[in-house]
């Protein structure tokens, strides 16, 4: 019995001093890998990202590894928008300085930037660091910054009532969007007021189109305004905030085919809503509906044109003609307007989808109503809106991303005089 026992005593021992190998083996290993792991970290301090707005930037940081490094580079992605990598050129005594022209990354102003090293090891390993952030803020100015809510309100000059004022505008505003429109603002949003035209378009990098004065990012939920000191500041607010958080809400419904819907209908739609509506539209469209030149609507499917006296007439054409929409067939079909060219339907299709009448059936109404126009001499207008758009400018592909654009009221002053003089 003794015997047998002791037997079996010495194969359990056994067993167990194999189990006990395999199960420390099976330990070790991981402690191997993580010792390679530490090995191959790379920490970072002091890391800053230093810019002058619009021009270059200064990357820095301090790091050590324990590991020799082949390589560093730096990516770089703007909230929404596309990552750049950047190769780091020094890196000595475990320090990158390096400048960075800003030129090519396309920051847009006040985004979030984030950013984060990847380093590669002789050894063929690569470590990638954790991300770091900064806000682009155009820092050629100094800015008082407030939040309400969830809007937050970028201003330069010294009142605090101003932020107050917009904040107020704001929800007049939206009180009038949302008579047409019925959807919520986005969770957050930025509005950036410019004291001027000049800064606006520097800022946004549109120098050549002077007639810029607010411009909208709906993806990113910003609005950027310029609104002059002076006694037309509250009448300026009043109609560039309404148009501009209009283009917010059209992408709420809209979403990712919010590039896609007909320009018509998103500037028509925003220049609908401003308080204080722009006095030279009425005026400018009598005068082309005299002269014979208002254009067919599907000509302002895909963009407006990009000279100064073109767009103006686009937006006013577009803000007259939706005006006539919302009065004779109410808001809830331009709502289903927008969810019909969400679907995929073409600027033409989703019109006739909506309506089911064609677009031109109802231009002539419009034609007739809003103009006074004698209908009867109008031919059927049966152009393609592709054969249009590829005969007119077009915005350059930066503007393309996000190109909501507003016309200063100043501007068809400036442009009536104009014509004037080449008129005598
Ligand atoms: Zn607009």
């Amino acid at each position: 019995m003794m015997m047998r026992r002791s037997k079996i005593n010495t194969s359990r021992v056994f067993a167990t001093r194999i189990v006990l190998i395999i199960f420390l083996s099976v330990l070790a290993f991981p402690l191997m890998g993580s010792q390679n792991a530490q090995a191959e970290q790379v920490t970072f301090e002091n890391v800053q990202f230093f810019y002058e707005y619009g021009n270059s930037a200064t990357i820095q940081a301090e790091f050590t590894s324990k590991q020799p490094i082949q390589g560093i580079n730096l990516f770089i992605h703007p909230d929404q928008q596309f990552t750049s990598v950047i190769k780091i050129e020094k890196f000595d005594q475990n320090q990158i300085l390096q400048e960075i022209s800003t030129a090519n990354l396309n920051f847009y102003p006040f985004t979030r930037v984030y950013y984060w090293f990847e380093v590669n090891f002789t050894n063929g390993k690569t470590f990638t660091s954790s991300s770091f952030w900064f806000d682009y803020v155009d820092n050629r100015f100094d800015w008082k910054q407030r939040a309400f809510d969830n809007i937050n309100i970028y201003w330069q000059g010294e009142e605090d009532q101003f932020a107050q004022d917009v904040y107020n505008t704001s929800k007049l505003g939206l009180e009038k969007i949302t008579e047409i429109l019925d959807t919520s603002l986005p969770e957050e949003f930025k509005i950036i007021i410019y004291p001027d035209a000049l800064s606006l378009q520097s800022a946004l990098n549109m120098q050549d189109q002077l007639w810029v004065a607010g411009h909208a990012n709906p993806s990113l939920g910003m609005v950027i305004l310029s609104i002059p000191p002076g006694p037309n500041q509250k009448l300026e607010l009043e109609r560039q905030l309404p148009h501009e958080l209009m283009h917010l809400m059209e992408y709420q419904i809209a979403g990712p085919s919010y590039d896609k819907q007909p320009t018509w209908l998103k500037e028509g739609l925003a220049s609908l809503v401003e308080l204080y509506p722009n006095p030279d539209y009425q005026r400018i469209i009598q005068k082309a509906s005299q002269e014979k030149n208002i254009k067919p609507i599907v000509s302002y499917c895909n963009q407006f044109p990009a000279d100064a006296s073109g767009a103006f007439l686009a937006y006013a054409q577009s803000w007259s003609f939706l005006k006539y929409i919302n009065d004779q067939y109410g808001s809830s079909s331009i709502q289903q307007l927008f969810l019909n060219y969400r679907d995929g339907f073409g600027c033409e299709e989703g019109f006739e989808q909506t309506y089911g009448k064609t677009i031109f059936e109802v231009e002539k109404e419009w034609k007739k109503t809003m103009l006074n126009m004698d209908v009867s001499l109008i031919n059927d207008i049966s152009i393609s809106s592709q054969q249009i758009s590829s005969s007119i400018n077009v915005y350059s592909p930066y503007l393309l991303l996000s190109a909501i654009l507003l016309v200063p009221p100043f501007f068809s002053g400036l442009w009536l005089s104009y014509k004037r003089k080449n008129e005598k």
